[in-house]
């Protein structure tokens, strides 16, 4: 299939830019999708998977054993509607080329039937047709309460998909899944709301023929540090996946602000955090990513030091060492 394997784009990992592009892949195929990504391999037969699964720990509670069938991560009603298997084949396109796939393989995260019930009354019935909706028409025209479930459901499916144990089919991982970001999968089965530092842009992506064969670079390049605070490293984490007509950039960046300038001038809209009453009528068209989130330098603060409201924002186009250096020098005059 053609799901790229958005495993945890960690700032601890060195292949994050490696990731990033490849996980900037999308595609067009006969008028239907494409969604970028790098798979995990299920080597067993599908019957032997489930019982193995039926096994193991569920991937968000980390004490039940998962039900056989797990989380589908892309619930069939989204597959079901986006890539019938009525219409033939589709295609995933990346810089290694065009695939053409007879169908859209299963993607699944070993699961609980409580944290199952859990993902379903607060993420799928509310906003899953919204979201459907959100994706893959140009005017979905959603009322605030419609905006709010399905930029929660977009969020949810975002990380499931960069979970380190969800499971893909048919192309093996090419790269390692970080670990180490319980906060951002906590409160899917909890009553809170996103972890601060979590924030999501997005556009509908324009996919022609011309633009896949030119695959121009992003306009700008935002670094992502990778924090030490007294030792302990803050995990930032960045994914990029365009999906049916719509691209979503999700970016975790706890306790340091982000200036992005795409959406400072209306290039992307922000959908998380989204504040009430907002509405997606439709969102701006790009033909490519106008941002893209990059590893960046290793900073390492003294106790007390990493405070939000004294950094400068994480800016497209300046290393983050050298807004720090920045602003220690302005300390000093
Ligand atoms: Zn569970």
């Amino acid at each position: 299939m053609g799901v790229p394997d958005p495993s945890h784009c960690n700032q601890t990992d060195p292949d994050m830019a490696l990731v990033l592009r490849r996980v900037g892949l999308s595609s067009f195929s006969d008028s239907r999708i494409i969604i970028a990504a790098w798979l995990p391999t299920c080597h067993h037969g599908r019957m032997s998977r489930k019982a193995e699964r039926a096994k193991e720990t569920c991937g968000l509670c980390n004490s039940n054993l998962s039900s056989p069938g797990g989380e589908h991560v892309l619930t069939r009603a989204l597959t079901r509607e986006f890539f019938p298997k009525s219409k033939g084949s589709y295609t995933t396109t990346s810089r290694n080329g065009v695939v053409v796939r007879p169908h859209f393989d299963s993607v699944i995260l070993a699961c609980c039937p409580g944290c199952n019930d859990i993902l379903e009354k607060r993420f799928e019935t509310p906003g899953g047709k919204a979201a459907r909706r959100l994706l893959s028409e140009p005017e979905p025209k959603l009322t605030p309460s419609e905006t709010v479930h399905a930029v929660l459901w977009i969020l949810k499916t975002w990380l499931l998909l960069a979970h380190p144990r969800t499971e893909f089919q048919t192309v093996p991982p090419v790269s390692p899944r970080a670990q180490g970001l319980p906060e951002l999968y906590s409160w899917l089965i909890s009553d809170q709301l996103p972890p601060a530092g979590l924030s999501a842009w997005a556009f509908r992506h324009r996919q022609d023929s011309d633009s896949l064969m030119k695959m121009p670079a992003p306009a700008q390049r935002l670094e992502l540090p990778i924090v030490i605070v007294n030792g302990k490293t803050i995990p930032f984490f960045s994914m990029d996946l365009t999906l049916k007509l719509v691209n979503v950039a999700l970016v975790y960046h706890p306790g340091w602000r982000l200036h992005h300038s795409p959406a400072a001038s209306g290039e992307v809209t922000q959908i998380w955090p989204i504040s009430p009453g907002v509405q997606l009528y439709s969102l701006p068209e790009l033909h490519n990513r106008p941002l893209q989130f990059a590893s960046g330098a290793t900073l390492k603060f003294l106790p007390d030091r990493y405070q939000e409201e004294h950094l400068p924002a994480l800016t497209p186009g300046v290393s983050p060492e050298f807004l720090v250096l920045d602003r220690l020098a302005a300390f000093d005059q």
